[in-house]
Order: structure tokens, then sequence, then C-alpha cells
């Protein structure tokens, strides 16, 4: 039986726990699991029958979360780690080599854009970055040493929207994997891998645990990619040398690359989520429907009404009229354009800071998709690394604030920015 999105949330690869019975998923607090006999460990240890060794691989909370996210994402497997930007290295890492780039959006999250420009580059991979609503500039910075394509679905912090599947054909085309990082809409808003995304990555320390309390990240594999239909990814196509010679795609076919991540990804890497961590964010998502929901109407009364306003210059909610972005929420994420957009205040940066310290209600912190409405100034916080022009190209100017609204009281959102605005704008 197919069930629908807001049953598979609560109940997706969870059991009655076969031990005790315990209806919801226990916190399995082990570091190792008793092998049954010298030969089940063998087993084990080649692959050849799924089970658990060591919690830095896998561990039973963490496993049911796995299913939990790739089945609302309809992909065929996902591995947990220990933050969004885990999950990021971790989706590249089967990948990449020395010498390869990966063609990037510009329009991401700050410390994304930071772990692209400079950290990857000491693993010898590079990024190029690209204005994802000009195709044929993808296209051109594809190249021969290129092995994927990275963007996100709405995109932070301006909650753009991007033409998954403009994109995805051109990455098709290329031979090449398209990640999505769908952490600002999440699988509720939007499903990247029918708009043909190979692989989607997550913070699960956004929406998908929603009320602030973990971090945590998720890479979730399609199973749609054919890995052997070039030299491109020899680590899943070609003997593995670190793991006694595996051929991943020939031996798990559409689950090579979820079994590559923890085989290998988890195994040296160590980026593992915790259980208790996964508890946490089980727990979350059961209600992640209903949240998105209020976000996404909250989002959109705040947004039109902030647009209304006469100290406001431009507010770049996809949900309004007004948004280049309009049309193409209906397409890619039908059910509402999110909690997240940026305000450029006509006051100018000095205004942005006012408003930040006058709000009472919303919190000034580096973080989104909390219950809580929350508020930061990009460009001197979460953009800081960044140079004036990338500034720009990420929609962070300094006259810009990042709003993630709560799933408050409309109202009592409306009247903490109205009350803090006067302040700003004296
Ligand atoms: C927060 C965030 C990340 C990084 O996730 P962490 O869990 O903080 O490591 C990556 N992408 C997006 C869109 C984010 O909002």
């Amino acid at each position: 039986m197919a069930y629908g999105f807001d049953t598979l949330q609560i109940h997706a690869g969870a059991r009655p726990d076969p031990a005790t019975g315990a209806r919801n998923t226990p916190i399995y607090q082990t570091t190792a699991y008793v092998f049954r006999d010298a030969e089940h460990a063998a087993a084990l240890f080649n692959l050849q029958e799924v089970g658990y060794i060591y919690s830095r691989l896998t561990n039973p909370t963490v496993s049911v979360l796995q299913e939990r996210v790739a089945t609302l994402e309809g992909g065929v497997g996902a591995v947990c780690c220990s933050s969004g930007h885990a999950a990021q290295i971790m989706a590249l890492f089967p990948l990449m080599a020395p010498g390869r780039n990966v063609v990037v959006s510009t329009r991401l999250y700050g410390g994304s854009i930071t772990q692209f420009s400079h950290t990857i580059q000491r693993f010898g991979w590079s990024a190029k970055f690209v204005d994802f609503d000009d195709l044929a500039a993808i296209e051109a910075a594809i190249d021969d040493d290129t092995r994927a394509v990275f963007c996100e679905s709405i995109a932070n912090p301006g909650g753009y929207i991007t033409d998954l599947g403009a994109v995805a054909k051109l990455a098709d085309k290329a031979g090449l994997p398209l990640i999505v990082d769908n952490t600002s809409a999440t699988p509720y808003l939007c499903r990247p891998i029918e708009h043909g995304a190979t692989l989607v990555v997550h913070s699960m320390t956004k929406y998908l645990t929603g009320n602030g309390t973990v971090t945590g990240g998720v890479v979730v594999d399609s199973g749609k990619f054919n890995w052997s239909a070039s030299d491109k990814f020899p680590s899943l196509s070609e003997p593995e040398p670190a793991y006694h010679g595996l051929k991943f795609h020939e031996t798990f076919g559409p689950l090579a690359f979820t079994f590559h991540g923890i085989a290998i990804g988890l195994r040296d890497l160590g980026m593992t989520l915790n259980p208790q961590a996964a508890h946490y964010t089980l727990m979350g998502i059961e209600t992640l429907s209903l949240r998105m929901r209020k976000h996404c109407d909250n989002a959109q009364r705040v947004a039109e009404w902030l647009e209304k306003d006469q100290r406001i210059e431009a507010v770049t909610y996809a949900g309004l009229k007004s948004s280049p972005y309009h049309d193409r929420v209906k397409t890619i994420c039908p059910k509402g354009a999110g909690g997240l957009f940026t305000v450029t205040l006509k006051g100018g940066y000095d205004a942005c800071i006012k408003l930040v310290d006058s709000l009472e209600l919303f919190s000034h912190v580096a973080n989104l998709g909390d219950t809580r409405s929350l508020i930061i100034h990009s460009a001197s916080t979460t953009h800081r690394q960044l140079t004036p022009e990338q500034l720009e190209a990420a929609g962070a100017g300094a006259n810009v604030v990042r709003i993630s609204i709560g799933i408050e009281d409309a109202d009592d959102i409306i009247a903490d920015l109205d009350q803090a605005l006067a302040r700003a704008t004296g």
C-alpha cells in the first residue's frame, strides 16, 4: 500500500522494537554489537550480510532515520552524518579526486560558499561558482574534470527557487550527478529526485528536526545514476583498493552510493550521527508537514505585510507575486515557498543592525528552520567571509537581513517587526 506523506513522516523505517515491543524507536546507545559467531562477524565485514558492527558505521536508531528520510525523498538509501556540512563532504567524497571540480550555484548557504571556495581545496578539489539562472553559464563551466553539479532547491538566504529540472537535464547531458541541498525546502515542499536530482543532501539541523536542538546531516541517493557509464567515477565503478578491491556499483547496483558512504565514507571520515541526535530528528520529522504548512502560511502573510511597508525596499519571498520566482514555485515547490526570505531596508546597514537589536520575539541567531522566528544580518555574520561581489551574488548585501519565519501567531510576528522597524528607522 502506498501511504501519503503525513503517514510516512511518522511510520517510514520504524517498527515496534523486536526485543521489547517499545512503540517508539529506542535510542540504541551502544558502540558495538555482539556477533553470533566468527562466521557472522566475517560475513558482516565482507558486506555479504547486512547488520550492525560498530556505531561509527551503523546504528539501529540512525538506520530508522536513514530509511525515513530516504522514503520521504523518494530515494533508495540514505547515510546520516554529523552535520549538513559533513553531508556535503560525504556526498562529494566518492565522486571527487585531486584536480577534479564541482560546478556550484553562487546562491548557497554562506558556510557552503566558504567550504567550497576554500576548504575543499585542501583535498585538491575545487568549485566553479555560476549563476544557476544562467543555464548557458552552467554548461560552459562544466569541463572534463567536473564530477558533480551542486545547488540548493530553495536557495538560502533569499528563498530563490532553482529550476531543478533544467539543471538536471544539463548535468545528465554531461554524464554528471546533480546534488541538491534540499535543507530549506524539505521533502514536504520539494522532492528534487522527481526533478532529476541524483543525490539530495540536508542539514537536518534545520526544518527536519525543526526545533533548534541538534546538528545533523544526511545524503539521500536516488539510486538512478549509472556510475559505470563512464570512467569518471572509479571509486564506484572500479575495484576500490580501500575495500579490498570491491566493485561497489557491480556489487550493490542502485545502492552502490549508499554502501560506499557507510563502508568507506563513515568508516574513514568518521562524520557519524549519534543515536541521541537521530532520536530528536525522528521526533521532529513526525510533524514536518504540519510545521511546513504553518511556516509557509506565516511567511506568506509576513512577506505581504513587509512588502507594503514604507520602510522596506524589497522582500525576496518567492510566494510574492512580485518575485521573479513566483511561477517557478508552482512546479518546484507546489505546496509553498518555504519560510525563508531576505528583506532589504531603506535605512541600509545601520537600520539592519538596529532592527536586529530591537526585535523582542525574534531571536538573533545563526540558524534557520526553527519553530521560533529568527533573524540575522548575513553580511556581518554567516556571510562575513565573502567578498562584496560574492555577497551581491548570494543576495546578502549590507542592507539586507535574513528572516526565518517560525510557527508562532503571524499577528505576533508582524507586531514585533512593526515595533522594531519603528525603532530602527527612527
Ligand atoms: C545550515 C545549512 C547547511 C549546513 O548545515 P550544518 O548542519 O550547520 O552543518 C548547509 N546548507 C544549508 C542550506 C543550510 O541552511
